[in-house]
């Protein structure tokens, strides 16, 4: 028999709290009809790890988390954390690690829930290490610095090498869909920044023929994602571009509680995160739409499936979709955001009454 799929479980803060142990809950039940023997791993991290662990990213969960085939990440509400070394953001130093450099985000829109359009199935596909985000852009000290009270500079780092392992990453998933991948960048300023992204996505694109590609500079990009989504299959970008760009997607679908990812990586491990932060304002009520977190773990189960010939957890993942796709259908189960009456228990209860 296979050896037992091993997947951490990171809470995290606030509402992660509440859209975690549901998402676990879903796929625990959806492995269980599929016969996937999964080891579940519940590690300490944020607030809560601070407290216990003296460290929001304690050594012991750095340390298991090697052993893991993937992990569920809960958002992080770092903005609230005491000012003091221990307490820092996790998930930059997670995703830089374990060289995680795809954030895998897609957006998708489901009827009666309050989409801006219908038929939006598109994925963005944001580089994850590097670009303009100073937490993560260099190896020692900060990407932003002050020379004085007046002046303050932001570098943004661009690699071949990230660019084009990026692009391929976005390329492959164009392939297993609708064979178009769009690549977002703005070469028209930033000449030698974005330019070596354009340079690298079209020497991966060449590798692709059966892909078709095309570019859009990013302000033309985000108003064309605002009118004409169902344009779009798979769009890769640099890092903020996707940062912001996701969200706007989101925004298309319902929202942030409709807006699920995976960061995925070269060493095959893979972090299940929603795009959503830890939404301090409505944690503790029961009213977090589970859908992002729900919806991530199930693209975790996928992915793990695919990557380790594990034809069972591919079948549990698929019966997930069926099964969220149902549940979202009753507005008596989904929660306010999405126009139902319902929160993350009764959403999550129809999710598990809905599996084949
Ligand atoms: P947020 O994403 O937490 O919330 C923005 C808005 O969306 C809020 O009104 C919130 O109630 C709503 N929302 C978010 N997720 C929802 C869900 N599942 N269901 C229903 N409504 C949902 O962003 P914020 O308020 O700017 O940040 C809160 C904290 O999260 C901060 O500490 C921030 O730094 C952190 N953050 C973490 C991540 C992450 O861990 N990946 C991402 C973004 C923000």
């Amino acid at each position: 028999m296979a050896a037992a799929l091993r997947i951490g479980v990171l809470d995290g803060d606030d509402i992660g709290l509440e859209v975690v142990p549901a998402a676990v809950e879903v796929a625990r039940a959806a492995a269980y009809r599929h016969k996937v023997d999964i080891d579940w791993r519940k590690l300490p991290i944020g607030r809560r790890a601070l407290d216990t662990h003296g460290h929001t990213l304690p050594p012991s969960t750095m340390e298991e988390l090697r052993r893991l085939d993937g992990w569920i990440l809960g958002p992080i509400g770092h903005r609230a954390y005491p000012k003091q070394p221990n307490a820092i953001n996790p998930h930059p130093i997670l995703r830089k690690d374990f060289d995680l450099f795809a954030n895998v985000r897609p957006t998708r829109s489901y009827p009666d829930i309050g989409c801006l359009h219908q038929g939006v199935d598109l994925v963005i596909v944001r580089e994850n290490n590097e670009g303009f985000q100073p937490d993560r852009n260099m190896l020692a000290g900060s990407g932003e610095f002050r020379p004085n009270d007046d002046i303050t500079l932001s570098v943004r780092v661009i690699t071949r090498k990230a660019s084009y392992r990026v692009a391929k990453a976005a390329l492959e998933l164009a392939r297993a869909r609708r064979k178009h991948m769009t690549f977002v960048h703005k070469d028209t300023v930033f000449k030698l920044g974005c330019g070596m992204f354009v340079e690298e996505c079209r020497r991966a694109a060449a590798e692709y023929p059966d892909v078709k590609v095309d570019d859009v500079i990013v302000d033309t990009f985000a108003m064309r994602l605002v009118r004409d989504p169902q344009t779009f299959d798979v769009v890769v970008t640099t890092n903020m571009f996707g940062d912001i760009l996701s969200d706007e997607a989101a925004g298309i679908v319902g929202g942030l509680g409709m807006a699920p990812g995976l960061c995925i990586g070269e060493g095959n491990v893979a972090m299940a995160q929603a795009v959503h932060g830890s939404a301090p304002d409505i944690a503790g009520k029961g009213i977090a739409n589970p859908y992002s977190m729900i919806e991530s773990t199930r693209m975790l189960l996928e992915f793990l499936g695919v990557s380790r010939g594990r034809p069972e957890a591919v079948a549990a993942a698929a019966d997930i979709s069926k099964a969220v796709t149902a549940a979202l259908a009753d507005p008596k189960a989904r929660t306010g955001d999405i126009r139902g009456t319902g929160n993350t228990a009764t959403f999550t209860r129809a999710v598990l009454d809905n599996l084949g």
